[in-house]
C-alpha cells in the first residue's frame, strides 16, 4: 500500500497539472524532479493577505488587501528617482500603485488584468495610494475571495514566477500530500502537539491562519531536531555498549595524593567537575566527557587529577595541545607540579631528534613514560602505548562530534576521554555538535583572578595608549603583548596604510612608540627551538613587549603580563578576541586590553561592542552566536555534519531543547528503536545520520 504512494510521490514533475517541459526544466533548476521534492518546498516567506477589504472599507496604514482591474500606468522621472505609477480601478474608487527604482514591475503589467494589490494605503483625494505593494496577478476564473489568507513566497529561479510555482503547488497539493507516510505514531504526534505530516505540509505551503503557519513550522523543525538527536542518543548509547574501558577508581589515598601536589586549594567548580570525572573515569565505560570552562578557569589542574588518576591505577594518560607554545608549557606546569614524585613524563613534539624521539616511543611502549605530553599533530600518528587509560584534549577550538579520532590502546580497552574547550560553547552548538557528549561545566575563577578593562582604543587616541603601555612597563616593570592578525603584509594592504603585519608592526614600534623597550616577536613559523627561546626570554623578563600573531592565542600563561594591544581588531572573531584576552590579568594586577579596530561591517561593531562590555565567556559566547547565528557552524566540512534544512538553532532554541529531551527519552525505552511503531523514525534517521555518525547497525 505505501509502496504505491511512495511510487506516485514519485511522480516526475513533468506529469504534474500546470507543468509543461520548459517549466519542468526550470523547476529541475532548483533542484525539483519529483512530486515529493515540490511537497517539501518550502515558501521563504509568506503575502500576508488576511485581511482582503473592499475599497470603500479600505483603513489608512493597515497592511491590506483590495482586488481591481489594471487600468493604466505611468512611468515618470521624479526626485525620488525612476518612478512607476499604476492606477487599478476597484470599482467605487482607484486605488493608485507606486513604486521607486523598479523599473521591472512593469513586465507583467497589462490593461484590464485582474489582480490583488497588498499594502498599507493612505488616501489621498480621490484615490488611495500604497506604497511599494505587493501584487499578485488573478487568472479570469479566479475568485479573489478564495484566495488564500497568506500566499507562500518561494525561492525561485530566473523564468519561474511566484503564481506560476503557486499554481503549480495549489494543485498538486490535495492530490499528493494524502500521499505522504507519517513517521511519528499518532500518540506521539497527540502527546507531543505535532501536526500530523499531510495537513503540515499543506499548512506550511498554504496556512490558513498565522498560528497554523507556525504549528506547520513547528513540526518539521521539531522532526528534523527530533532526528539529529535520536542519532546522537543512539551514538551515545552504541559506545555504552560496545565499548570496554578500564575502571579508574579514586580512593581516599590517591585522593590526598593527587591534592598535596597543588599549590592551591581547588575551587568550587573544579571540585564539582573533578567529582563528575571521577565518576565517570570509576566506570567500565569509557569517559566520553566534555569540559566547558571560561579563559582561565583553571582547566589544566583538573586535567592534572585525571590524569593522575590514571597513573595511579597504573595506566599511562596523553595529553594533546592544538599548539606546541602550549604544549611546552604544560610540560612546565606538569614538570613542576610532579617535581619529587616517580610520575615518569614524556614530551612528544614536532621538533625533536629522531634519536630522542625513539627513545621516547620506546618509553611508552615499555610503560615507563606515565603522561605523554604534546601536540595533537603528533600523537594522532602511531604511537604504540602500553597501557593508555586516558586521553585529554585541550583547548579543543574545532568544532565536531568527527573531530575525536580514536586513540587505541592497543588492547581490548577503550581508553577514557576528556575533551577541554578553548572557550565556552553556545548550549545549543553543544547540544548539537557536541551532543553525544557528557558535559561539565566549570563557571567559577579561581580566587584572585583581576579584572581586565578593555578598551576600544580610536584612532586619534592610538598614542595616548602607546604612551600608556610604555609607562606602565617602565615605571610597574609590566610586560604586554601586542597581537597582531598577520605575518607578513599581503597584496590587499592598501598603500600608505599602516600595515597590520607582525614585521611592520614590530619595526615601527621599536622605532618609534615603544623605543627603548625591550620588545620580542613571535609567530608560528618559527622553529621550534626560536619560539621557545622566546617564550623563555618573556616569561623570565627579559622581553618586555612580545609582538605575536595568534600563536599565543590559546592557553599561554604568563601572569606578569598584564597588557595587550589587539591590532586589526575587526580581523578576529569574537571568542579569539576572547581567547586573546585571557592571556592578561592572570597575575596580582588588573589587566588592560586596547583594540585597534576599523569596524567598517555591523557585524565588525557588534562584536567589539560585545567583546568590550564583557568578559564573561558564556555571555560572549551566545552574544556571538546572536550575532553570526550557527550557519557555518553546521554543513561545513570542518564535522560533516549534513546541513540542517529546516531548523535554526539559533531560532529554535526551545524545540531544540525539547526534541533532545523527547529523544534521549525514547532511546532510554527503546535502545535500538525495535519497537514496530518506531521503525519509521529509525529508517530515516540511518538514512540521514547512519554514515556521519558511524551507527552501524542499529540493534
Ligand atoms: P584555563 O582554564 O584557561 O586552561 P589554567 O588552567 O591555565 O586556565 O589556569 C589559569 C591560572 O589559574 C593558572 O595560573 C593556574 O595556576 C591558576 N589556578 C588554577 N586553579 C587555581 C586555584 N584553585 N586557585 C588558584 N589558582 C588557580
Ligand atoms: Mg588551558
Amino acid at each position: 500500500m505505501q509502496d504505491e504512494r511512495t511510487e506516485l510521490l514519485r511522480t516526475p514533475v513533468t506529469f504534474l497539472k500546470g507543468v509543461g517541459p520548459q517549466r519542468a526544466e526550470l523547476l529541475n533548476r532548483i533542484g525539483l524532479w519529483r512530486a515529493y521534492d515540490l511537497l517539501f518546498y518550502f515558501p521563504r516567506d509568506y503575502l500576508d493577505m488576511s485581511e482582503k477589504k473592499d475599497v470603500m472599507q479600505l483603513e489608512e496604514n493597515k497592511l491590506q488587501t483590495v482586488c481591481g482591474v489594471i487600468d493604466s500606468w505611468e512611468r515618470k522621472q521624479t526626485r525620488r528617482g525612476d518612478m512607476i505609477a499604476l492606477n487599478v480601478d476597484c470599482g467605487k474608487r482607484f486605488v493608485k500603485a507606486l513604486w521607486f527604482k523598479m523599473p521591472f514591475i512593469i513586465r507583467e503589467f497589462a490593461q484590464g488584468r485582474r489582480v490583488l494589490i497588498t499594502g498599507k494605503p493612505k488616501f489621498d483625494h480621490p484615490f488611495w495610494v500604497v506604497m511599494h505593494p505587493q501584487i499578485t496577478y488573478l487568472s479570469d476564473s479566479e475568485d479573489e475571495a478564495e484566495v488564500e489568507p497568506f500566499l507562500p513566497v518561494y525561492p525561485l529561479t530566473e523564468g519561474l514566477r511566484q503564481h506560476h510555482m503557486r499554481k503549480i503547488v495549489r494543485e498538486m497539493l490535495p492530490v499528493y500530500a494524502p500521499l505522504l507516510d507519517e513517521v511519528f505514531p499518532a500518540d506521539y504526534l497527540a502527546k507531543h502537539k505535532l501536526l500530523p505530516v499531510a495537513e503540515a505540509v499543506k499548512e506550511i505551503h498554504f496556512p490558513s491562519d498565522n498560528a497554523s503557519m507556525l504549528w506547520a513550522k513547528r513540526r518539521f523543525v521539531y522532526q528534523e531536531l527530533f532526528i539529529l538527536q535520536l542519532g546522537l542518543a543512539v551514538r551515545r548509547y552504541q559506545h555504552r555498549i560496545q565499548l570496554k574501558a578500564v575502571p579508574l577508581p579514586v580512593d581516599k589515598k590517591i585522593d590526598a595524593r593527587i591534592r598535596q601536589r597543588f599549590p592551591f586549594d581547588l575551587t568550587k567548580s573544579q571540585e564539582k567537575v573533578i567529582k563528575e570525572i571521577t565518576a565517570d573515569l570509576s566506570q567500565p565505560i569509557p569517559m566520553n566527557r566534555l569540559l566547558q570552562g571560561d579563559v582561565g578557569s583553571g582547566k589544566t589542574v583538573v586535567a592534572v587529577y585525571a590524569m593522575l588518576t590514571a597513573v595511579a591505577n597504573g595506566h599511562q594518560a596523553v595529553f594533546m595541545s592544538p599548539t606546541e607554545v602550549l604544549a611546552r608549557q604544560h610540560l612546565r606546569t606538569l614538570t613542576r607540579m610532579l617535581e619529587g614524585s616517580q610520575v615518569k613524563i614524556a614530551p612528544l613534539f614536532g621538533g625533536q631528534r629522531p634519536a630522542e624521539r625513539s627513545m621516547v616511543l620506546q618509553e611508552i611502549a615499555v610503560g615507563k613514560a606515565q603522561i605523554i605530553v604534546g601536540t595533537q599533530a603528533i600523537i594522532y600518528g602511531e604511537i604504540p602505548f602500553q597501557k593508555l587509560g586516558l586521553v585529554i584534549i585541550d583547548e579543543q577550538h574545532k568544532f565536531g562530534v568527527l573531530q575525536r579520532a580514536v586513540l587505541k590502546t592497543g588492547e581490548k580497552f577503550d581508553p577514557h576521554y576528556l575533551v577541554m574547550t578553548a572557550t565556552p560553547i553556545p548550549r545549543s552548538i553543544t547540544m548539537t555538535l557536541f551532543g553525544d557528549l557528557d558535559v561539565s561545566i566549570m563557571d567559577g575563577m579561581p580566587p584572585g583572578r583581576q579584572k581586565v578593562k578593555t578598551y576600544i582604543v580610536e584612532p586619534d587616541k592610538k598614542n595616548d595608549w602607546w604612551n600608556y603601555v610604555a609607562r606602565k612597563v617602565r615605571e610597574e616593570r609590566w610586560q604586554g603583548y601586542v597581537v597582531v592578525p598577520l605575518i607578513e603584509d599581503n597584496d590587499d594592504t592598501p598603500e600608505g596604510e599602516l600595515s597590520n603585519s607582525l614585521l611592520s608592526v614590530f619595526n615601527q614600534l621599536s622605532q618609534n612608540e615603544l623605543s627603548g623597550l625591550r620588545l620580542g616577536m613571535i609567530h608560528g613559523r618559527m622553529s621550534t627551538e626560536e619560539k621557545e627561546k622566546i617564550m623563555f626570554d618573556f616569561r623570565t623578563g627579559d622581553i618586555q613587549i612580545l609582538v605575536a600573531t595568534t600563536v599565543i592565542e590559546v592557553g599561554v600563561d604568563v601572569p606578569n603580563a598584564n597588557l595587550m594591544t589587539i591590532i586589526g581588531g575587526e580581523r578576529f572573531g569574537l571568542s579569539q578576541l576572547h581567547q586573546l584576552r585571557g592571556r592578561i590579568g592572570r597575575g596580582s594586577n588588573p589587566g588592560y586590553c586596547g583594540i585597534f579596530a576599523s569596524a567598517e561591517t555591523k557585524d565588525a561593531e557588534q562584536r567589539l561592542k560585545a567583546f568590550a562590555a564583557t568578559t564573561d565567556g558564556f555571555k560572549l559566547a551566545e552574544k556571538d552566536f546572536e550575532i553570526r547565528g550557527a550557519g557555518d557552524l553546521f554543513g561545513t566540512q570542518q564535522h560533516g555534519m549534513p546541513p540542517l534544512r529546516v531548523a535554526d538553532l539559533k531560532q529554535d532554541r526551545e524545540v531544540l531543547e525539547e526534541a533532545r529531551q523527547d529523544a534521549v527519552e525514547m532511546i532510554h525505552n527503546d535502545p535500538g528503536l525495535a519497537e514496530p511503531q518506531h521503525a519509521k523514525l529509525r529508517k530515516q534517521m540511518l538514512n540521514r545520520y547512519g554514515t556521519v555518525l558511524n551507527l552501524g547497525d542499529v540493534g
